[in-house]
């Protein structure tokens, strides 16, 4: 039994459906448990106007605007334009991945650039287990999400995943590849290991 935090919920899993009694017991006895560890993820950050979010590991207020185009963001308010009908959660979310898309773009040509190599294709979604990922085929994708972390955060993870267009594993040739490219990988790890909950509470629903 766990917390999930991508989905915010508890999760247990039993190793067969037989045991599902024995589970239900189980949550139950451990409730107390389960919603002190509920309650201690970080509040949610949902996507409607004057809420504060995360973007590039700063607090950035949400603010409607009529019409339409692009996002922008003003000091510490990310202004989405909203024609009349149009879902303001939905605006956000596609700005925030709109500009998850163009950073790790650009980050993803500087490594494979400095590493000599070449990918395909880049796919920035919503992904709860991994914060990237590369493919067989050179396909780098990555989770929106990492727009929200702070730069060196993003860098890193898609320094990570261009490096295994190379070496397909996490052995020490992967490594000195990924050390070419970020000076110092502990503090990135550490940051999302510490912050993952950070980055799922944004927008999560209140
Ligand atoms: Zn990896």
């Amino acid at each position: 039994m766990r917390i999930d935090s991508a989905r915010r919920e508890a999760v247990a899993i039993m190793p067969h459906a037989r045991h599902k009694k024995r589970a239900e017991k189980l949550i139950r006895d451990k409730q107390d448990w389960l919603n002190g560890h509920l309650q201690n993820l970080p509040p949610p950050m949902p996507f409607v106007p004057g809420s504060e979010i995360l973007l590039r590991g700063q607090k950035v207020k949400l603010v409607e605007a009529a019409g339409r185009g692009p996002a922008c963001l003003d000091e510490y308010d990310l202004i989405i334009p909203c024609p009349q009908g149009a879902s303001f959660a939905g605006r956000t979310r596609r700005a925030l991945i709109a500009r998850a898309r163009e950073a790790l773009t650009t980050q993803a040509h500087i490594h494979a650039d400095g590493l000599n190599t070449k990918f395909s294709a880049i796919t920035v979604r919503d992904t709860n287990s991994r914060w990237g990922s590369c493919s067989a085929s050179g396909r780098l994708n990555f989770s929106w999400r990492l727009i929200c972390a702070p730069f060196e955060v993003l860098d890193y993870v898609c320094a990570h995943e261009v490096a295994h267009l190379i070496e397909h594993n996490h052995g020490p040739r992967f490594w000195a590849l990924v050390a070419t490219r970020i000076e110092n990988v502990k503090a990135p790890r550490r940051w999302l290991r510490n912050h993952a909950p950070d980055l799922f509470a944004v927008g999560a629903e209140v």
